[in-house]
């Protein structure tokens, strides 16, 4: 059985139906890439497997467990977002601690956590400055930094790099994939970039217009594009 599933997603705003029955299936560990013009849904996709959204139709589901009407903070994803969200007022370490300090985790174990993070993500020598004191890139490793202490079950990516310049992207790109490797987790990764998703991605979800055009690996689509909605768009890197 597949680790993530979406059955059948639906999503309306209002008269405008956004997402448009969407059936994935999401194997354990994998890293998929949704790719798709400016528009086309992948936000809002991510909102719905993140429960910042509800979905109008259709279930999702998590390691066989159905998680279509639990609470976000109940699903055991955490969210990167473009903008990093961090709070300006906090060092990186409160930055990073803040949601298991809400939670009222032990101290010893948020120690721990900080600790192995801030490691993998270089970021040692930077726990006490503030978000203001940091590069794009630094922040956004603290953002990031915030989702892998949450110890979460799958990672949702909201086009993470689209702020940085060409050779940090390129520079993070290596560090997440890096991360993918150590920590074997399950991401969903969301870019409009077609040379980020050949390069990144085990599966990738072509997107448009809130449907699905083809799923499958880089070389796939390349070699066998299904349409030529998915020719031209993987075709033509920008
Ligand atoms: P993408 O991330 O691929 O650029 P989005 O998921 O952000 O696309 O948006 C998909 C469509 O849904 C767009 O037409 C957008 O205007 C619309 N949309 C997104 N969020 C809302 C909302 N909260 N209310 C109404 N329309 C929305
Ligand atoms: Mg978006």
């Amino acid at each position: 059985m597949s680790y993530v599933t979406l059955d059948h997603i639906t999503k309306d705003f209002g008269p405008a139906r956004v997402i448009d029955d969407i059936s994935l299936a999401i194997e354990k560990g994998e890293f998929v890439v949704f790719v798709g013009p400016s528009g086309c849904g992948k936000s809002t996709l991510l909102r719905l497997i993140a429960g910042l959204e509800q979905v109008t139709g259709g279930a999702l589901a998590i390691d066989g467990r159905d998680i279509t009407r639990l609470d976000s903070a109940n699903r055991g994803i955490a969210m990167v977002f473009q903008s990093y969200a961090l709070y300006p007022h906090m060092t990186v370490a409160d930055n990073i601690t803040f949601g298991m300090r809400m939670n009222k985790v032990d101290k010893a174990l948020i120690a721990e956590r900080l600790s192995r993070a801030a490691q993998m993500l270089h970021l040692e020598p930077l726990l006490e400055r503030r978000p203001a004191q940091l590069s794009g890139g630094q922040r956004q490793r603290v953002a990031i930094g915030r989702a892998i202490v949450r110890d979460p079950s799958v990672f949702l990516f909201d086009e993470p790099l689209s702020n940085l310049d060409a050779a940090l992207r390129h520079e993070m790109r290596v560090e997440i994939l890096k991360l993918h490797r150590d920590l074997g987790s399950t991401m969903i990764y969301v870019t409009h970039d077609q040379v980020e998703a050949m390069t990144m991605a085990d599966k990738i979800v072509v997107l448009s217009g809130g449907k699905i055009e083809q799923i499958g690996s880089p070389l796939d689509l390349y070699l066998k594009p299904a349409n030529r909605f998915v020719a031209e768009f993987l075709g033509s890197p920008k």
